[in-house]
């Protein structure tokens, strides 16, 4: 009797846990190793939260991906026997339309994608959290919220690890894509038939010829809040909120599930080491993102800050996913940009399709990247992923 092909994957964030179960659920015995501990605090895929929603920008390619990252999703809840999504819709507010929130409006129309403009007393109505300070356009859309991240990432890590595995801990210094091959630390190695390199912000340390020209690690800030009492159940209903403004925009998170309320911003710092730094944030870095959000929270002043903490981006200079093989038996998943979670399993998936028939293997590049038309061949074996 043949025995099942094997495969190794680097790293137990949401990408490596999710490739090893997009290979598990098509036969293949995996192994996971991972340095930390999985959740991993200093991975980029924990916290409470993270979002999932179809505005896209200009990017029409990942907004296209957006129902089949659901559609995936829907998959790990049956597999982990319970939903960890919660839905708020999305708020998008911006001093006009010209820019994302006009590139958003434009795709999501033309994709089909139903989206209610607002007019600023509309939002004021609406949201009495929020202030109307230089919004010139709003737009709400009810599809969208929030993946309970740290959640997430446990509770997959436990289901694999029962369905048989291997989630070991070791750091890799070493990739032989060649060999299909990792050099651990205490002079191991580890080798199977297929290698899954999915490394988040150390990529570019770990592959420095391949990824660091491409991908650089991005030290990005948290900050919870605790609302003031008066505006508590306007945000526990609330939308996530995306704010655009031309002078800095930020997004907001809000506190579903006992999580707190979050608020960051996606300017890229493009600075810092994932495995240097620390996850703490200065008082300094904290007040950058306050100071975004304060002219936008009604009683800013009374919201309490909880803490703050850092939280490391691997950028690619087009916010382009990098799913490509590095040889005919390794993969590599990297340049997530700050938006890759929503479309962990969905990834996995399409890798795990990919690698079981070589034919699909050209397209799943440009598709992970975002570019369209959108890889036929690749979503129809998506859709026929065995259940
Ligand atoms: C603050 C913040 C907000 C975000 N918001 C959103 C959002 O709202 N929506 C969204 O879709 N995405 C969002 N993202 C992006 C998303 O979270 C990331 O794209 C995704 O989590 C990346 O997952 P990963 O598995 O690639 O990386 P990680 O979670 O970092 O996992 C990589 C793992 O590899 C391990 N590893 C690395 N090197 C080695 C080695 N040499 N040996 C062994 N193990 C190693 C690490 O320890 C780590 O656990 C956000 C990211 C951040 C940081």
């Amino acid at each position: 009797m043949a025995s099942s092909p094997t495969a190794l994957v680097l790293g137990a964030g949401i990408m490596g846990l999710s490739a090893a179960w997009g290979l598990a659920r098509r036969g293949f015995s995996v192994r996971v190793v991972e340095q930390d501990e999985v959740p991993n605090p200093r991975g980029a895929s924990v916290d409470h939260h993270r979002l999932i929603r179809h505005a896209y920008g200009a990017q029409a390619g990942y907004m296209r991906m957006v129902d089949p990252a659901y559609a995936a999703w829907d998959l790990v809840w049956r597999d982990l026997g319970e939903v960890l999504h919660v839905p708020t819709g999305v708020l998008a507010v911006s001093g006009g339309t010209a820019g994302w929130l006009g590139e958003s409006r434009t795709a999501l129309a033309a994709g089909g994608h139903a989206f209610t403009d607002l007019t600023v007393a509309e939002v004021a109505a609406r949201f009495p959290m929020l202030t109307e300070a230089g919004i010139g356009a709003a737009f709400h859309m009810a599809p969208g919220g929030v993946l309970l991240a740290g959640r997430i990432v446990e509770g997959l890590a436990k289901r694999l690890a029962r369905q048989g595995v291997a989630i070991e801990r070791g750091r890799a210094v070493a990739v032989d894509p060649a060999r299909a091959a990792l050099r651990l630390a205490d002079g191991g190695e580890r080798s199977a038939d297929l290698l899954v390199v999915a490394a988040g912000p150390w990529a570019p340390r770990l592959l420095p010829a391949v990824i660091a020209p491409r991908v650089v690690a991005s030290r990005q800030i948290l900050v919870l809040l605790e609302p003031t009492p008066r505006h508590r159940e306007g945000w526990a209903n609330g939308p996530m909120l995306l704010d655009l403004a031309e002078e800095g925009g930020f997004y907001a998170v809000p506190p579903v599930a006992g999580t707190p309320l979050k608020i960051g911003d996606h300017r890229f710092s493009r600075t810092g080491d994932a495995e240097a730094d620390p996850r703490e944030a200065s008082a300094a870095e904290a007040e950058e993102i306050l100071a975004l959000a304060r002219p936008r929270l009604r009683d800013a002043a009374d919201y309490r800050v909880l803490g703050a903490r850092a939280c490391y981006y691997d950028v690619e200079a087009g916010e382009r996913f990098v799913v490509e093989p590095l040889s005919p038996r390794c993969l590599v998943m990297s340049g997530f940009s700050g938006h890759g979670f929503k479309f962990g399993p969905l990834l996995g998936l399409a890798i795990a399709a990919a690698v079981s028939d070589p034919a699909l293997m050209p397209a799943l590049p440009g598709w992970a990247a975002g570019e369209a038309p959108p890889a036929a061949g690749l979503l129809a074996a998506l859709e026929g992923v065995p259940a």
